[in-house]
């Protein structure tokens, strides 16, 4: 039987350089490639390749996915020179291997990258707004500005990015020499020092950068700024590029769909009629408190009138389960704002039982605090408060009458 060796590290992990073809032509999905090392780490495996159209994560864009002879490379990162795969299985073969760009996630960050470069370029050229912050992910678009216009002037500078992708403005990469660069009106600094890479909008934009971007402003489709906030001074723009755009759009669309089948208005008239409702609901809710108030007045002289009278101290004692605690608490302040009043109350829900003792101010008798923990004992609860107030809460809900009982003896004994 032919033994299988696993070799830690295979083929020589001397120094090269992966050539960067993403960088010559991001269109290309599908290509060949020997493998330059292996290097497993922590389960995956970490792998080089003699040339690569994979984009590894930098600048602000994510890196690509995808497959090599069907394995899913989950990760790509750059280290010096070298582009790393990261691999959940090692390939068997190691040259002329099949590697497949997953396409419809590249060509996102494609619209999305190239929107950010036409959008930064028209705040810069239209009102000298600075972008100093950039990210891109697979569900968010942002870039941050270093000052602040108005919305008439944001609505402005959609408008003219739109235009321009409608003029269908060539994008091209290039390389200048020191003497080509000195020309150009580049928009930021180059974060490099040779190999200068410029991305160039027609006469809109020189942008030096490493991403990977569209060949021309058409295939952006639109750009749709989708939310502005105060930021730092400046401001932080939210936006939306081609097929994302769509589906903001689809998304979107299927709202206010729904909110005009809920609502039976025209379109114009929805966020209005949202308004009158939220504002109906607000009348109703305090209507309801009001209501319930009356209710919980009544309640109070129903609890009065039942009141035992031991000593000249009236002691009210019931076990509430069809009002919140929150009324039980308010009731109980209500009546011990009377002098000579004592409440024993118990309330319960599914879950929990709270049993709240208080008493008048001007009763000198019973420490409400000292004494609550012996009946909380039978709803396996523990509780605290003061000398006029006290209450706590247990499990056991089943034995709340008998934490009532319990707490109203020990208070009949103290009186
Ligand atoms: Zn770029």
């Amino acid at each position: 039987m032919k033994k299988k060796v696993k070799m830690k590290i295979i083929i020589n992990k001397g120094d090269f350089m992966t050539a960067k073809l993403y960088e010559k032509d991001p269109y290309k999905t599908e290509f060949k490639a020997d493998i330059k090392s292996i290097e497993p780490k922590d389960n995956v495996f970490h792998v080089t390749l003699d040339k690569t159209y994979f984009y590894p994560e930098g600048g602000g864009q994510p890196a690509d996915k995808g497959w090599i002879e069907g394995i899913e490379v989950n990760y790509v990162y750059k280290e010096n020179e070298k582009v790393i795969h990261v691999l959940k299985k090692e390939p068997e073969k190691k040259k002329e291997l099949t590697c497949k760009i997953d396409w419809a996630r590249r060509f996102d960050f494609m619209q999305q990258h190239t929107g950010q470069h036409l959008l930064s370029a028209v705040f810069k050229n239209q009102f000298n707004l600075n972008t100093v912050g950039f990210n891109l992910s697979v569900d968010s678009l942002r870039i941050d500005l270093d000052n602040q216009i108005g919305k008439k002037e944001i609505n402005k500078v959609e408008e003219l990015v739109n235009d321009y992708i409608y003029k269908d403005i060539k994008v091209e990469t290039l390389y200048p020499n020191d003497d080509q660069l000195e020309k150009f009106n580049l928009r930021k600094e180059p974060t490099v020092d040779e190999n200068i890479r410029v991305i160039k909008i027609g006469e809109i934009d020189f942008s030096p950068c490493g991403g990977t971007h569209l060949n021309s402003t058409g295939e952006l489709g639109i750009i749709k700024i989708i939310n502005v906030d105060n930021y730092k001074g400046g401001l932080r723009i939210d936006f939306v590029c081609g097929k994302r755009a769509l589906r903001d759009f689809g998304f979107k669309n299927e709202i206010i769909t729904e909110l005009r089948n809920i609502t039976s208005v025209p379109d114009e008239e929805i966020l209005n009629e949202v308004k009158r409702i939220k504002e109906e609901l607000k009348e109703s809710e305090e209507t309801i408190t009001e209501l319930n108030k009356k209710l919980l007045n009544y309640k109070t002289d129903e609890l009065l009138d039942r009141a035992e009278n031991i000593k000249g101290i009236k002691v009210i004692k019931d076990t509430f389960s069809d009002i919140p605690y929150n009324d039980v608490q308010w009731l109980s302040d209500i009546l011990t704002k009377k002098d000579d009043l004592i409440c024993i109350f118990g309330q319960h829900d599914q879950a929990t039982a709270r049993l709240l003792l208080s008493k008048s101010e001007n009763i000198k008798e019973v420490n409400m605090n000292e004494i609550i923990n012996e009946p909380l004992e039978h709803i396996e609860g523990r509780g605290g408060g003061n000398r006029f107030k006290a209450q706590g809460g247990g499990s056991k809900v089943k034995n709340i009458e008998q934490s009532v009982e319990t707490a109203y003896n020990i208070i009949k004994d103290k009186i």
